[in-house]
Formats: C-alpha cells, structure tokens, sequence
C-alpha cells in the first residue's frame, strides 16, 4: 500500500515571538497547506503565514481539533497544529498521537508525523525571572479539568518535599481559582514563607509581565491564564531582583576566586565529592561489614570513613592504616607477621610519617583482612582526608593521665571525613617530644590540664607551629572544642583547604581566635605531668 502523501507538523512556536521559534518551525509553517489551531495562537504566528488556509478553534475544542487536523493530512494536505510553548508539553502533540493511535495509525503506512520541539513556558519564564531552574525542576498543571485534584494535590506534595524547583502551569483562569490557593498552602508546608517565586505573565508577548515575589507573598499579585509560576528551591535565591538555584557549585569551589584550591585533576574524585553516590555507597559498604569491637576498643563507631581505595572500580586495591593503638607503638611479632602474611608478594607495607602503617593489598575481598587485623588488635584507620589522631607513647603508659582522652578522641573523631587530612597530635606531657605544637590540632597535657595549639603546618618551606589558643583545659572542654573545631572545619572549609588555611580564612574557630601574633612555644616542662 502507497504511504498517504499527507503530513502532520506538530508546531511549537515557543512563548510567542518569532525571534524564539526555531527555524523549522517557521520552514514547516510555510510549507504547510492547513494551519489548525487555538484562535489566540494563530494570531500569534499570523505575521509568517502566506496562502494557509487556517482553521481556528475554541479553547475546549482540541478533541474535535486533531481530528480535523488528521482528516486533511488524510486527504494528502500537510497540516501544521500549531502550540504555543512545546507542542509535547500540554500541546497538541500527545492528543494528535492519542487519537492516531484510536484510529489504528502506522507511521510506514498512515500519514507522515513530525513534532517540531519549541521553548516550552518553564524555559522562557526561567530565563526572564534569572536563572532559576539550574537545578532539578518539575512540571505541574494546576488544571483539574482533566486531571483529578487528588493526583494534583500528590504530585504537588511529592515535588514540594523532594525540593524541586517547580514551574505551576494553568494556574489559575476565571473560573479555577482556588487552585493556586490550595497549592500555596501546600508548598507552605514544605517550604519556606520566603522561598523566592517568580511569576511571569506573557513571556516574550506584548504584555509581559515578570514579578519576583515570596512564596507567603505570591497571591497578593496577579496571576492569571497566561501566567507561569516557578517556586524556588530551599536553596533558591534572589540577587538584584534576579532568581537564582545554585547547581551546587559552591559545595566544590570557592566562587569569590579564581584560582581554585582544588586542583582539575582532582575535582572529579570521590574525596571531593563526599555526597556522591559512590562516596554513599562506600560508607555503606563500610558500615555492613563488622559491628563488634576490636580488641582495641575502637571499631566500628571509630571509622566513620570507608576503609577502600578512593576510585570506584570495583575495589581492586585495598588500602587501610594499621596500627597497634592510639597509645600504643609496640608492634608484637605475631602482628608483624601476620601484616607479612597478609601482604604476602603482591601487597605493601608502607612505614608513614604519621606513626601509622599502610597496608595495601589487591583484593576485591577485604572485609576477611579488616576482621583478621581487628582480631589482632590492630587499630584500624581509612586512607584519604580524615582525621587522623597522632598521640605520643606516654612514655609507655608510665605517663598514663591522658591515654583514656586521646583514645575517646580517637574514637569520636577519628576517621571522620574533612575537607584536608587533619592531623590531631596528642602528647602527654609538656616535653611534646611527639611534637604536637606543629599539628594542624596540637594537644599537650600540662600539669593537670590541656593547653591546645591550632593551626601548625608541618611541612614546607612556610612551616610553623600552631598558635596556643587555650591553656589548662578540662578534659570536657577539651573534647567539646576539638569537637567543634572539627565540626566548623568538616562544614565550612573547601574541599582541599588545609586546616591552617581555614583557620586564617575564618579568622575564628570555635570561639579561638586567629591572630598575627607570633605563636606561643611551649616551654618544656621536662616530663611533669
Ligand atoms: N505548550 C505550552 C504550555 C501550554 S499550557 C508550553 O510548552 O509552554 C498553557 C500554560 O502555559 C499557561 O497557563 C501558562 O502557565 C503557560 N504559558 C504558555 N505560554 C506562556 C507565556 N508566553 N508566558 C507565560 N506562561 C506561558
């Protein structure tokens, strides 16, 4: 059977001035012999028809519309349904497929069909109200004239709480009113009173209107048949009357320079990208594999960080650091072999400066490794930008005062993600001879209390020690300024800046301040406790 020589153009002309039709928009409206549609849309598109004959109808008369549309293609015309916006975005498009598909139609042998994409409202509103829909953004028709309100009110309710960005269609005419008010009240649930909403009527037609208004505010203005709403998202905001969604830029970059802390090659890794699927997963990973202690005392709660390489090919290099304790630096000789036995001919032992051993193995398999360390009493750490607890040997438990402080240490924090490996040094007694002064956190027990430095730079040609922020600590106070330091540190540092950097940035950690004062040495205090 010879395919019907008719065609259907399925047009959407964009918001309504010609500069934003896509040219093949305008190519396939002067090709077409019948133009079919909405009386209001004709005339917008009025200016580029030559010798079409036109075929207007009513708002509710889109039924009848397609069919009269489908009957001329039939008859070997080539038709444009013209749609404002997209014609696949609540146009004609899916109603002309919906009836083709009633009558039986088949693209080799039923007449030729082509959607034409246009720039739907959600786009056109978006880029006169700034830029507001950066970032994931939904659809709504508040429309109930062919659309149950029950599934209106769902669909609202679950993009409200899934934070989208969302652009309200049809949301209000003579007769549905109260439509935008429900829904006003639903996002108001949700969201915040002053979440940013821009509301746009006629975008790119003669009586444009562009409104930036707050979510509690929003019904004082007008809204009508030819409006768009868009309701930000919980991190939508408005600049010089603009509106904005942040893409998340600023969780990676520091967006008030130009040159970048983090450096290219390092930007697309999980390290910088702790809230990554991969990263999740990781943790998960981690999570599942033990829940008793170590004989150390310190499992699970201690490594909040996946012990795993930081790439994502499916683990085939094991990395962890290995231990004998917080306090302890004595390695037995069945723990050295069993570390031998472990890394056997293809892994490594590696000796660091940060009085910890690496072991990398290839594997795929290492949760047997993890519990076979834990059972020899290995203290167990991930690899990568944690914090990393570095305590002297208490002069081998002899100057003992401090060893359960460094251990809870250890176990609150230890492990836990930041932005730069953070090395906390806990030395027992004013000799420091572990060298606490130079750590980002330095900690020394001093004639019954804590002094804590801040701020030290190991290496470089810039280093120096931390400056002394606190003396005679408690140790309640000092766990719950460690603790804070670490919190402001993992919340507002950028990805990559070292801990001393941030510390001069902020100019201010958990109430210690930065100040360009030298720094305070300790004075040995010749082992006193
Ligand atoms: N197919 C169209 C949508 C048709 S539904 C599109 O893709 O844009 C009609 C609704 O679209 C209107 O109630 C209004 O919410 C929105 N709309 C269409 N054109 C618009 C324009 N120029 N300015 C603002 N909103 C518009």
């Amino acid at each position: 059977m010879m395919p019907i020589p008719g065609k259907l153009f399925l047009i959407g002309f964009g918001p309504g001035h010609v500069e934003h039709m896509t040219a093949r928009a305008r190519t396939a409206l002067q090709e077409s012999d019948v133009i079919v549609g909405y009386k209001t849309y004709v005339e917008l598109i009025q200016d580029l028809l030559t010798d079409q004959v036109v075929i207007q109808t009513g708002m509710t008369e889109e039924v009848s519309r397609a069919h009269e549309a489908i009957r001329q293609a039939e008859q070997g015309k080539k038709v444009a349904v013209i749609s404002s916006g997209d014609a696949g975005v609540y146009g004609m498009a899916g109603l002309i497929y919906e009836v083709l598909t009633e009558k039986g139609w088949h693209p080799t042998t039923g007449v030729e069909v082509e959607v034409i994409p246009g720039i739907s409202a959600i786009h056109s509103c978006a880029a006169l109200l700034g830029a507001p829909v950066m970032h994931d953004a939904c659809t709504i028709s508040l429309s109930d004239h062919l659309t149950p309100w029950e599934t209106i009110v769902k669909r609202i309710e679950a993009a409200a709480e899934a934070d989208f960005v969302i652009a309200l269609y049809n949301p209000r005419s003579g007769r549905r009113t109260r439509q935008i008010v429900e829904t006003q009240k639903i996002l108001l649930r949700y969201r915040s009173p002053e979440t940013p909403v821009g509301l746009v009527k006629s975008a790119f037609r003669k009586r444009q209107q562009i409104v930036v208004t707050t979510l509690d505010k929003m019904l004082e203005y007008e809204i009508g048949m030819l409006t768009t709403v868009i309701i930000g998202n919980s991190s939508t905001f408005v600049y010089e009357g603009r509106m904005v969604t942040p893409r998340g830029y600023q969780r990676k970059y520091t967006l008030d320079q130009v040159k970048q802390n983090l450096r290219p090659h390092e930007r697309l890794t999980i390290e910088a990208e702790p809230w990554s699927l991969s990263a999740v997963q990781q943790k998960t990973a981690f999570a599942s594999l033990e829940t008793e202690k170590s004989p150390t005392g310190i499992g699970r709660e201690a490594r909040k960080q996946p012990i795993h390489p930081p790439n994502d090919q499916s683990i085939d290099l094991f990395e962890v650091t290995v231990s004998p304790g917080v306090a302890n630096k004595k390695v037995t000789a069945q723990q050295l072999a069993l570390l031998g036995e472990i890394a056997g001919d293809q892994g490594e032992v590696i000796y660091t400066p940060d009085h910890y051993l690496l072991l990398r193995i290839p594997t795929k398999e290492p949760e047997p490794i993890i519990q076979r360390l834990m059972e020899a009493g290995f203290l167990l750490g991930p690899v990568g930008d944690v914090v990393q607890v570095k305590a002297c040997d208490f002069c081998e438990g002899r100057k003992a005062t401090a060893i359960p402080y460094a251990e809870q240490l250890q176990q609150k924090l230890g492990g836990q993600a930041v932005p730069k490996v953070v090395h906390i040094g806990f030395n027992g007694c004013g000799m420091a001879c572990y060298q606490a002064v130079n750590e980002d956190l330095g900690i020394i027990y001093r004639k019954g209390g804590f002094d804590l430095f801040l701020g030290g730079k190991t290496v470089g040609r810039t280093a120096h020690p931390g400056r002394q922020v606190a003396t005679g600590l408690t140790p309640e106070q000092l766990l719950s300024a460690v603790e804070q330091i670490v919190a402001a540190y993992q919340e507002e540092g950028n990805p990559n800046e070292r801990f001393y950097k941030f510390f001069e940035r902020v100019g201010q950690v958990a109430g210690y301040r930065w100040e360009e004062e030298v720094p305070i040495q300790v004075q040995p205090a010749c082992g006193v406790d």
